[in-house]
């Protein structure tokens, strides 16, 4: 009945990274290491997430008519993703210029380039994609308003993840759409502000669902996930991994959540398959890179 078991909303990015002893100081230059260019992006990360787990996965995004954008095209579709949904052009690829010293630590500039041009009337323009989709998943390294357009046009019986990443305060209609909203915990604060930024992961997942998302999943890195809906809370213990590099861990739990949700897994059951992936992909270098494919995923001891 659909084309897609997942459609991704969202954003590509070029992570353009340098090591370096020392990262600068205001006015200062220093050498680094040679430049190494990962695709990146929480959309794009996304996708070959999903796509690699063997969901049937597209991506709806915008990059550059530009080098970084040829590489995160070829990276899709190495992946299996279906790229129709990629528009080229209007800015260049939006990028991530990361520095980052010996001890791991990172200075991070984002230019948003072609994601901050991917319009609600784009969205309108793929709403076929939208309808032909059991998931749709989003972020917000793209216009909030661009993520909220997405909804207005999900088939009847689809299903809506969302992680709100930057995060911002959600309209109303956006959080109402949730099932689930997946935060890790400065996401989870950030969104309730104030005093209910305060207590356990419980308290914020609570709070969270009080606000109108029909689901809620807080991600405790190492710790695993907390899991919140009207039929109550649940914890999902991580897998025990060789940590080697957690970037883009949370994009792969979310992609491999909405796609277990979407094949008729209960959340908690979706959470602990979301996990497994989730920590595979730490025990490799890189996002996009690290992440499993569901033959790994299986052999992955727990
Ligand atoms: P990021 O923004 O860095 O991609 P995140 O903060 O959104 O990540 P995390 O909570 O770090 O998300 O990770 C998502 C999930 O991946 C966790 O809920 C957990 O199941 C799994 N995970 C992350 N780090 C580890 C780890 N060190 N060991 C085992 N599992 C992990």
């Amino acid at each position: 009945m659909y084309d897609y078991d997942l459609l991704v909303v969202g954003s590509a990015n070029a992570d353009l990274v340098i090591g370096v002893e020392r990262r600068p100081a205001a006015g200062e230059t220093v050498l680094g290491s040679d430049l190494a260019v990962h695709p990146g992006g929480k959309g794009a990360n996304q996708a070959v997430a999903a796509a690699r787990l063997g969901a049937r996965t597209a991506l709806l995004a915008r990059v550059g008519d530009d080098a970084h954008g040829r590489l995160l095209l070829d990276a899709q579709r190495a992946a299996g993703v279906d790229t129709t949904g990629v528009l080229v052009g209007g800015a260049p690829t939006g990028v991530a210029l990361i520095t980052v010293d010996p001890s791991g630590d990172n200075s991070i500039v984002v230019s948003p380039g072609a994601n901050a041009r991917l319009t609600p009337e784009d969205v309108r323009a793929a709403a076929g994609l939208v309808a032909a989709s059991r998931v749709v998943s989003a972020q917000l390294e793209v216009p909030l308003e661009t993520v909220a357009e997405a909804v207005r046009h999900l088939a009847p019986g689809s299903r809506f993840v969302l992680n709100p990443s930057p995060p911002r305060p959600l309209p109303q209609e956006l959080l109402e759409a949730c099932d689930p909203l997946i935060v890790n915990e400065h996401e989870a604060k950030v969104i309730l502000g104030g005093a209910e930024a305060g207590g356990t992961p419980e308290d914020w997942a609570r709070a969270l669902l009080a606000r109108g998302p029909r689901s809620v999943v807080v991600t405790l890195g190492a710790e695993g996930a907390l899991v919140a809906s009207a039929e109550g809370l649940a914890r999902v213990p991580s897998v025990k991994v060789d940590a080697v590099d957690t970037t883009g861990a949370g994009d792969a739990f979310a992609a491999a959540l909405a796609w277990r949700l979407g094949a008729g897994a209960d959340l908690a059951e979706a959470a602990a398959y979301a996990a497994r992936v989730g920590a595979a992909a730490v025990t490799k270098p890189g996002a996009q890179e690290s992440y499993p494919t569901a033959q790994e995923v299986e052999r992955l001891c727990c």
